[in-house]
């Protein structure tokens, strides 16, 4: 299939290294001439462009821009496309992104595989980054049956477990599994911060091994996605976190009331709630 690629960055590269891996002729557009140059030289695509008519021999387009851009790229990308073309894209939010390319492009499937690395730019691309991993597909009712049918073909191939749901109940659940973590992680590495004392804080620093790696590794990441996560996912992430306080309140009042029975009760819940989650 002739595959094209917005946006050359860690998932749109790392898409396209297993695209072409796995016989396709992948096509890529990044705004930086630069950014193609490598792109072609590492064999990441097979050509490469800082212009959108590149993509008009494309029959399947994956937007792997940041979340802000996807629903303009897609505007941009329209005078290029004849009907038929498949659009589909990898944003973390998809109600947002759903509602705003769907009138602009009929023949659109919302996607948003759950994989990634600490690292972006066309440099983190990776091969065999999906492998083993879910690949959420959030097709609605007027999405063409037959795009989602060969968009899911894709993603499978490229050995992830294909999920579908509506756009506003993936939002939900990755408001819980992954937005909700970067922000509790990010207020634990703050409330750490926040000790008075100097000798203490130093201490604190250096004592701090496996269990404060772990719990502050999503909230010591970047900045940018946090805050995407915060503005395209808002309703369900405010959600959770209310939630989430108040959870935080009634083990405050446990301890506060020295008891420990029920604290342990929470406890033993938790400890049998985790590994479905994993
Ligand atoms: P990234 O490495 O920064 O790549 C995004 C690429 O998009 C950049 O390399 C940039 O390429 C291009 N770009 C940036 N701003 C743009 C703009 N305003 N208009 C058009 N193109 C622009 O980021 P990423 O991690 O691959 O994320 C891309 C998408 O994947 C996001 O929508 C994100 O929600 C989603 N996603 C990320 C992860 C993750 O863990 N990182 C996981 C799943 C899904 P040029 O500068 O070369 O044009």
């Amino acid at each position: 299939m002739n595959i094209g690629i917005v946006g050359l960055g860690l998932i749109g590269g790392s898409l396209a290294l297993d695209l072409k891996g796995l016989g396709h002729q992948v096509l890529g557009v990044s705004r930086h001439s630069k950014t193609c140059q490598i792109a072609i030289e590492r064999g990441i695509v097979n050509d490469a462009s800082d212009n959108l008519t590149l993509l008009a021999a494309a029959e399947v387009i994956f937007i792997c821009t940041p979340i802000a851009a996807i629903a303009p790229t897609v505007q941009q990308l329209i005078p290029h496309l004849s009907p038929e073309v498949i659009v589909t894209d990898v944003g973390s939010v998809k109600t947002m992104v759903v509602e705003a390319v769907t009138p602009l492009w009929h023949n659109f499937v919302g996607g948003h595989p759950m994989a990634g690395t600490a690292n972006s730019g066309i440099e983190a691309a990776i091969s065999g980054l999906f492998a083993g991993n879910p690949y959420v597909l959030t097709p609605i009712e007027t999405t063409p049956a037959a795009s989602v049918r060969i968009v899911e073909e894709l993603v499978r191939s490229l050995n992830s477990t294909v999920y579908f749901c509506r756009p506003e109940d993936h939002d939900r659940a990755v408001a819980w599994i992954s937005h909700l973590p970067v922000m509790v992680s990010a207020g634990l590495i703050d409330a750490c911060g926040s000790e008075t004392d100097p000798t203490v804080l130093e201490l604190a620093q250096q004592l701090a091994s496996s269990g404060f790696r772990d719990t502050s590794r999503v909230g010591g990441g970047n900045p940018e996605l946090g805050v995407m996560m915060a503005r395209y996912n808002q309703a369900c992430l405010l959600r959770s976190l209310t939630f989430y306080r108040h959870s935080l309140d009634q083990i405050i009042e446990l301890v506060e009331q020295e008891n420990w029975q029920a604290l342990e009760n929470i406890l033993k819940q938790t400890q049998l709630q985790r590994p479905p989650f994993l």
